[in-house]
């Protein structure tokens, strides 16, 4: 079904002022980017009056710079290091995500919303940093504001839209955009696109909003720059749904993310690194909103899993067999021996041919603009190692041309040499000032021109081998946090079983303690406890006892829920805790595990034993001051199992 966008139907929402829109500081900040002379000075002073989004605007910086230099700690500086558009649309994203927090449609869970929409964010801009897709600061807003069209539905419309996320839910195989185009003649992806388009967002990231859900409605031919744009946000979404969904369904949703992230020019492998790297900034950012962290997987044991599983055929055949240790190729851009790009601003076409002239002997890819203007959206387009701009030209002179290179950070890094007939020690003082690193007199000499290429030409080279080196200690450290949580891992997973052991159970209940406390979600648990298990073990001998706690751990794991974690804390003692779980579900949960481990029979030399386990259910009641008391709740169960003759589940709670 093919949906088609009634525009005038977009504008009567917008005029009723009920659309998601940004406000106070935000929509400053917006209206302030948006004048062509703006002092970076003026709108560091605006920020500054919002202490949350100083705070944003500054870790964003931070996730870009990573490593690369020292961290960025004021607000003028964030702004040098993502640039205004960059600013703009955070500010937008922002302003969002702290007012619309919460609202009134029942079915549309808005902290999940948020996480999700940053894990997206955070995704796409770690893509970005590696396969170039785009700007990693815009994108890290294209990834924030996606999906912002669900959340105007379910503004617009709490009650239908509740409805219709249900039906979606209810009924997989029924679109949620064809539901939405029924009810409200437009899709959450249509809206977002005219939401984004009316607050200024440029047109080449609106596209891939409209297009993520339906790539391949897309006609982007590929390597072109919508193609990677919009398969660097399908990957970025696909990232943030695996970090959602339960386990049974990430095998599906890696393979799709590593064959999307294959057509944007990453490897599995890279998927691997980046992907860890997303859960680990992902994490500090949920936490710093309060917002819900899901359960992110660790990427490397997933593909591990799947290899481990003989699902290989769910992978695409790029997973390499030794997806931690492999150390990425050095890319062909910066080997070293790629071409250098040359961006040459002169109006006067017989210079320009001179110049390639020279350049060209020297190696150089070459490219060519008649004045300023067309020179600045040159350069932010093929992002030049070195400048060799004119000072006079129309429309926009080559000092200001400078100015508003310098300001990007693609313009940080360019060599910049001017060319003039100018030679008073006052204008050539200023150009320096301004950003120039070298001039070139007129008329060109040719051979002086050559000489003066080389010495840029070798800061050139010394800044590539610099990012080289950054490149090596990035995927060092990498690679060390990768050992780092395997080692982790091993220390918390009992080796019998492959369940977590106490030390993760104790954390983990603690932390579904506090999410349940900040949400008001109900919190279950049960304690399961092998019937006379020594028994089993004075008669059978101990490994036959081993055999049965693996063949009972076996049907424990294949009776449980998706969302539910079973960790083993003791000898034949275990402990399964069940977020957003009330006790009657609970129960039903402790009983099909009862029935599974009864349904056991484990051979033992020529007898067959008999297994069972006894459970005691507690959920979170205002009762209690503490997660011990819940603890002890579960235990009280388990043991008035056990009096009323085991192979039984019991709580000490009324079912309501
Ligand atoms: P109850 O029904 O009351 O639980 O009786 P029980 O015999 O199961 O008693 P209890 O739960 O106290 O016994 C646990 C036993 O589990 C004691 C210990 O010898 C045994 N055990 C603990 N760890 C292991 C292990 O790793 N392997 C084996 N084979 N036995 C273990
Ligand atoms: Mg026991």
């Amino acid at each position: 079904m093919t949906n088609k966008f009634d525009s005038s139907r977009y504008e009567k929402l917008k005029a009723s002022g009920d659309l998601p829109s940004p406000r106070g500081v935000a929509l400053a900040i917006i209206r302030l980017t948006q004048q062509e002379e703006v002092s970076m000075a003026e709108l560091a002073r605006v920020i500054r009056s919002d202490p949350a989004f100083v705070g944003r605007l500054i870790k964003a910086a931070n996730g870009i710079v990573a490593m690369t230099r020292r961290p960025v700690v004021s607000v003028q500086e964030a702004l040098m290091v993502l640039g205004l558009p960059a600013v703009r649309t955070m500010a937008l994203g922002f302003s969002l995500l702290s007012n619309y927090r919460r609202g009134a449609c029942h079915g549309f869970d808005y902290d999940a919303f948020w996480s999700a929409s940053l894990a997206a964010a955070l995704a796409v801009q770690v893509f970005a940093q590696r396969n170039r897709a785009g700007a990693p600061d815009e994108l890290f807003s294209l990834g924030l504001l996606s999906d912002v069209g669900s959340l105007a539905l379910a503004t617009l419309y709490p009650a239908e839209y509740a409805q219709i996320l249900a039906e979606a839910r209810r009924y997989p195989e029924r679109r949620l955009a064809d539901l939405e185009h029924r009810a409200f003649a437009m899709t959450h992806t249509d809206l977002a696109a005219a939401m984004l388009a009316d607050w200024g967002v440029p047109k080449v990231l609106i596209e891939p909003v409209k297009l993520y859900e339906t790539p391949e409605r897309s006609g982007a031919t590929a390597g072109t720059r919508d193609f990677m744009l919009l398969n660097t946000l399908v990957a970025g979404r696909l990232l943030a749904e695996l970090c959602h969904a339960p386990e049974a369904d990430r095998p599906a949703l890696l393979s799709r993310l590593i064959e999307t992230a294959g057509k944007v020019d990453m490897s599995a492998d890279e998927v691997v690194s980046a992907g860890d790297h997303i859960v680990s900034l992902w994490r500090d950012w949920v936490a710093a909103l309060e917002l819900p962290a899901g359960n992110p997987p660790v990427f490397a044991d997933l593909i591990e899993a799947g290899e481990r599983d003989g699902r290989d055929a769910a992978y695409p055949a790029q997973v390499s067999d030794e997806a931690d240790e492999a150390v990425e190729p050095v890319p062909e851009d910066d080997a070293g021996d790629s071409p250098v790009r040359v961006l040459v601003v002169e109006d006067d076409p017989v210079i320009r041919a001179l110049l390639r002239e020279v350049l060209e002997e020297s190696a150089c890819e070459v490219h060519e603009a008649a004045d300023g203007r067309s020179g600045l959206e040159m350069a932010l387009e093929v992002q030049p190692h070195i400048l060799l701009s004119d000072w006079a030209m129309p429309q926009m002179d080559g000092m200001e041309l400078i100015r508003a290179l310098r300001a990007t950070r693609i313009g940080r890094n360019a060599y910049i040499l001017l060319l003039t007939d100018l030679e008073e020690d006052e204008r050539l003082i200023e150009a320096f000032e301004t950003g120039v690193d070298d001039f070139v007199g007129k008329p060109v000499k040719p051979r002086v021109l050559a000489a003066r290429l080389r010495a840029g030409l070798r800061v050139v080279r010394l800044q590539q081998e610099l990012e080289r080196d950054r490149e090596e200690i990035r995927r060092f450290a990498a690679e060390l946090a990768v050992s780092n949580r395997r080692l982790q891992e091993a220390a918390l997973t009992d080796t019998l079983t492959g369940f977590p052991n106490r030390r993760y159970a104790i954390d983990r209940i603690q932390q579904e303690w506090l999410a349940s406390t900040r949400s008001g979600r109900p919190l279950s648990c049960m304690i399961i406890d092998i019937d006379n298990f020594k028994r089993i073990n004075d008669t059978y001998g101990h490994d036959a006892g081993d055999s049965v706690l693996r063949a009972a751990a076996d049907a424990l794991r294949s009776a449980l829920r998706g969302q539910d974690v079973i960790c083993r804390t003791g000898g034949d003692e275990f402990l399964v805790i069940c977020p957003e779980t009330e006790l009657t579900a609970a129960l039903s949960c402790g009983e099909r595990l009862r029935g599974a481990v009864d349904a056991l029979k484990v051979a033992a030399g020529d007898v067959e034993l008999q297994v069972s386990i006894s459970v005691g259910v507690a959920v979170r009641d205002t009762s209690m001051a503490d997660l011990d008391a819940l603890m002890k709740r579960a235990d009280e169960g388990a043991y008035l199992a056990k009096q009323r003759g085991r192979n039984r589940i019991e709580a000490m709670q009324q079912e309501r």
